[in-house]
C-alpha cells in the first residue's frame, strides 16, 4: 500500500538556509520509536539518521522524507529501521551503518514484510524496496572517519546492543553527537556507551526522570524466581524481545545456572547466528559462543514439544504479541506451577500489559484468562534518567537536543539540563535551527 508519493507528500521546508544547522524530525522528537530526522546546512549537505515505524497496532509511520542521498542507521530495532527500504526504493538512499546493523536488518525486514502482510497492516514498501536496501549498505567500522557531503562522520559504540552505534558528527562550524538509542552501563552482551566531547549533543530520553534497579540486583532476583518456579516442578516461561534482551537472559542463565534445560525459540535463533558472524560487537565472544552451545535451540514442532518439558522457555515475542510465547503460554496455562516472567516494558495496547491489568490476553483471536504467576524484570537496555544526566555533563555540549523521550522523561531531563546547558524540546515536522 502506498502511504507516501516521494517528493509529493513531503513537508519538508523547501527554504534555503543561510546559517546555522536544521534539525527537522519526521517522527521520534517527542514520543519514543517512529524516529526519523534530517539534518541539513548551508552547505547543502543533509542527511537522514535512522526512518523506523512504531510497532504498534496498527504500527505508527513517520512523515514522509525528502529526498536524501544518505541516511546513517544507528542500530537494527524496527522502531528505528522499519522504513528504509522505502528510502532505497525512492531515493536510492546509500544507508550507512556497522557491518553487524546491515546484516541483522534483512532478518528484521522480512520479518515486518511477513507481520504486514498476515496482519493486514499498510506498508509502503515491497520485496523489491527491500532487496534494493539490501544492496544500499556501506558499513563503516567504529572509530572511523567517512564522508557525507562537506561533514564528516564517525560511529562509536552505544552499548544498547550488539552493533549499535552513536554518530559523531563534524561540520564545517560544529560538532554534534546524536546517541541514538544508548545504555552507558555493560550489559551481557555489550560494552556500556562513553561520552564524547561536542557542541550540539542530541539525547535520547527513553528513561527521563526513572531510575532503573541496579542491573546485578535485578538480574539476582530474576535468576532466584527462575530456581524457585523449577524446584516446584514449574516451567518459567520468559518472553524476551529477539534482538537483545533475549540473548542477555540467555547469557544470565548460563552464568548462574547451567545444570538448567533451557530452551530458545522465535526469532531470536536466527538473529544470534548473525552476532556470531561479527565477534567484535560482543563485549565476550567467547562466553556467547558457549552460551549458544548450551542452550536448546527450537527450530520445528517437535522440538517445540519438548521443550514443553524444559525448566526454562526463553522466546518472542516480548511483549506477548505473537511469536512462538503465545503458543507455550496456551499449554503452560493448565498447571499452576508454571509461571510467566516478563523482561521488560510492556507497552500500551500489548498482550503483556493486558495480562498484567486484567489476567487475561488474545491467543489466537480467543480472549484466554491466565491462571499462573506473572513477574516483571527491569533489564532494559536504555540508560536510566540520573545515567543519561551524568553522560550529558561528560559530553560537555552548549546545546542539547532531547528526543525519543515519553512527555515525563522530557520534562524531567529538561529540568536537570536546563540550569547548564541551552536545552531544545524538538517537534516532529517543525524546523529546529541551532547553532547560529
Ligand atoms: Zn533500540
Amino acid at each position: 500500500m502506498v502511504l507516501y508519493t516521494p517528493g509529493k507528500t513531503s513537508g519538508y521546508p523547501s527554504e534555503k538556509i543561510d546559517s546555522g544547522i536544521r534539525f527537522y524530525f519526521l517522527g521520534g522528537a517527542e514520543e519514543v520509536g517512529n524516529v526519523g530526522c534530517i539534518i541539513e546546512d548551508n552547505t547543502g549537505t543533509r542527511l537522514l539518521i535512522d526512518y523506523g515505524m512504531a510497532p504498534t497496532r496498527p504500527p505508527k509511520y513517520p512523515s514522509e522524507s525528502p529526498r536524501v542521498s544518505d541516511a546513517i542507521i544507528t542500530h537494527s530495532h524496527i522502531d528505528h529501521i522499519g522504513m528504509v527500504p522505502w528510502l532505497a526504493g525512492a531515493y536510492g538512499t546509500t544507508l550507512h551503518g556497522s557491518s553487524l546493523t546491515a546484516k541483522v536488518s534483512e532478518i528484521m525486514w522480512r520479518d515486518t514484510y511477513k507481520v504486514s502482510s498476515i496482519e493486514n497492516y499498510p506498508l509502503s514498501w515491497d520485496k523489491r524496496d527491500l532487496d534494493l536496501a539490501l544492496d544500499s549498505w556501506e558499513t563503516h567500522k567504529i572509530g572511523e572517519w567517512f564522508e557525507i557531503g562537506e561533514w564528516k562522520c564517525k560511529f562509536h559504540l552505544a552499548g544498547h546492543m550488539p552493533g549499535a552505534i552513536m554518530i559523531e558528527i563534524t561540520t564545517p562550524t560544529t560538532t554534534i553527537l546524536w546517541t541514538g538509542d544508548i545504555d552507558t552501563r555493560d550489559s551481557p552482551n555489550v560494552k556500556g556507551a562513553s561520552p564524547v566531547k561536542c557542541d550540539i549533543l542530541c539525547l535520547e530520553g527513553t528513561y527521563g526522570g526513572r531510575k532503573h534497579p541496579p542491573r546485578s540486583e535485578e538480574e539476582k532476583r530474576f535468576v532466584d524466581r527462575v530456581k524457585e518456579v523449577v524446584d516446584r516442578g514449574g516451567v518459567a516461561l520468559v518472553p524476551a524481545f529477539a534482538s537483545g534482551r533475549g540473548q542477555d537472559i540467555l547469557r544470565i542463565l548460563n552464568r548462574d545456572v547451567p545444570h538448567l534445560n533451557v530452551h530458545f525459540d522465535g526469532m531470536g535463533t536466527r538473529l544470534t547466528k548473525d552476532w556470531l558472524q561479527f565477534p567484535e560487537f560482543n563485549n565476550n565472544f567467547k562466553d556467547l559462543l558457549k552460551t549458544w552451545k548450551w542452550a536448546r535451540r527450537v527450530y520445528g514442532k517437535s522440538d517445540r514439544k519438548k521443550a514443553l518439558k524444559a525448566d526454562v522457555i526463553v522466546t518472542t515475542s516480548g511483549m506477548l504479541d505473537g511469536g512462538p510465547a503465545l503458543w507455550y503460554l496456551n499449554r503452560l496455562n493448565s498447571n499452576r506451577s508454571n509461571a510467566i516472567l516478563l523482561t521488560g516494558y510492556q507497552a500500551e495496547g500489548s498482550g503483556g500489559r493486558k495480562l498484567l491489568d486484567e489476567g487475561k490476553l488474545s491467543i489466537y483471536g480467543k480472549m484466554t484468562e491466565i491462571n499462573l504467576e506473572i513477574n516483571q524484570y527491569a533489564l532494559s537496555n536504555h540508560a536510566d534518567g540520573p545515567s543519561l544526566v551524568k553522560f550529558a555533563k561528560e559530553c560537555a555540549p552548549k546545546e542539547i537536543i532531547i528526543f525519543h523521550a515519553p512527555e515525563d522523561g522530557v520534562t524531567c531531563l529538561n529540568k536537570e539540563l536546563k540550569e547548564e546547558f541551552e536545552v531544545y524540546l524538538p517537534e516532529n515536522n517543525k524546523s529546529l535551527f541551532l547553532n547560529r
